[in-house]
């Protein structure tokens, strides 16, 4: 039979995995060494009370005849869907409805399955460095033609780098999907309205769909900065909304996520929101009761004070590396309104190279910004995900080899 040759000839997913297997070998080599580990991106404080309750409580729920859930409704429960929209949008101003939120179990899960609505030619454009979800759910449906010398011949690149502040440029040839990512991952940089603005109004001009990746969304700190792509007008035209609890509340492994899609958005005549309705319910059968009951709990007066209190941890963190690094002399981006510190090499160093460097002379890991991408290259990425103590003594360590 005939497999799908796009992804069985796929480039090894190597970023983490080559992570790991250099700090394996150094630990290998020295047993003594204390290593500092600013290079992940999962969260490292414990889920919120209002979330643990509510979720021992719905599984007590579940062991009684009353109480016990079967199958959800296939895009969520009302509970979940009404404080979404309550918290996350109508507090902004932004109308949203029920028939418009779809819950799911991961940002990832989404934003991987989502490409299911375009056509095997559809033209893609990512910004350079990427979250690399984005980017290998098109090359495994075949619509991003060759991978030659780190890049897809038929892959859109739009470079965001120092030289143009992080603010992507416009495709210069017609994009059908871009893909946005604000805060973005990895370079914890932000676009104002404005600037986002500029690519709304494109995909309405050049009838492009937008995917926008909010899942960092809780650590913006200035309300001017748009939290939600729908904050901007005209974006109900043209685009879709993924947002999770992973990192607003510490779900990365209890796994709640959602994603809106306006009910009038349709590109060739086909309604996005009833395509996707159709695929979810065809190929998912929802999140359990108890993790949508601990999602609904977290916009709970006491689940937002206690959220809020982990985002300021992280945020710490990201002042002590930001700060730290300043002042060393380093071209430091992003960590304000983000967990991810994006640094330049020193001396224009090649970001494997600042890996190894880190790795034994600070006997501190990061992720090398070339594993993001083309446009990564030079650039190394921090996260705020550690102990305060542990990313203190990471960047003095850090800061001792510049
Ligand atoms: N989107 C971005 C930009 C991410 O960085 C991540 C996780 O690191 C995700 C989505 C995944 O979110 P989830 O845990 O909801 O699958």
């Amino acid at each position: 039979m005939n497999i799908n040759t796009h992804l069985a000839t796929m480039p090894a997913g190597y970023l983490f995995a080559e992570v790991a297997k250099r700090v394996k070998a150094y630990q290998a080599e020295n047993p003594q060494s204390s290593l500092l580990r600013l290079g992940i991106g999962d969260v490292t404080r414990p889920l919120c009370r209002a979330a643990v309750d509510a979720m021992k409580k719905a599984a007590d729920e579940m062991g009684t005849f009353e109480g016990f859930h079967g199958y959800g409704p296939d895009f969520g429960y009302d509970f979940l869907i009404d404080a979404i929209i309550a918290g996350d949008y109508t507090a902004r101003g932004i109308d949203i409805g029920r028939d418009e939120v779809f819950i799911s179990d991961g940002a990832k899960t989404d934003v991987g399955n989502l490409q299911e609505l375009f056509a095997a030619d559809a033209r893609i454009a990512v910004t350079d460095p990427v979250y690399p979800v984005y980017v290998d759910s098109n090359a495994m449906a075949g619509r991003l033609g060759t991978y030659q010398g780190g890049k897809w011949s038929n892959l859109i690149y739009l470079p965001t780098n120092a030289e143009n502040g992080f603010v992507p440029p416009l495709p210069r040839e017609k994009a059908d999907v871009i893909y946005l990512c604000y805060p973005n991952n990895p370079t914890g940089t932000v676009l104002t309205k404005d600037q986002l603005k500029v690519f709304v109004d494109y995909a309405l001009a050049n009838d492009s769909l937008i995917i926008f990746d909010a899942a960092y969304k809780a650590f913006i700190t200035d309300d001017s900065i748009p939290r939600s792509i729908y904050e901007v007008p005209g974006a109900r035209q043209c685009a879709i909304e993924c947002c999770s609890f992973s990192k607003t509340a510490g779900f990365t492994g209890t796994r709640c996520a959602y994603t809106v899609i306006p009910r009038d958005l349709a590109f060739s005549g086909g309604n996005f929101n009833k395509m996707w309705g159709r695929r979810q319910a065809t190929k998912m059968n929802g999140v359990s009761y108890p993790v949508q009951r601990a999602a609904a709990a977290v916009y709970s007066p006491e689940g937002q004070e206690q959220i809020m209190e982990s985002i300021r941890y992280y945020h710490e963190n990201a002042r002590v590396i930001r700060e730290g690094l300043q002042k060393a002399g380093v071209g430091v981006y992003g960590g304000v309104h983000s967990p991810y510190v994006w640094m330049k090499t020193p001396g224009d160093m090649k970001s494997w190279d600042f890996f190894d460097l880190l790795l034994r002379k600070a006997n501190v890991v990061g992720t090398p910004g070339e594993g993001f991408g083309p446009c990564g290259e030079g650039y190394f990425r921090l996260t705020a995900f550690n102990t305060l103590e542990n990313t203190r003594a990471a960047v003095e360590r850090v800061v001792k080899v510049l």
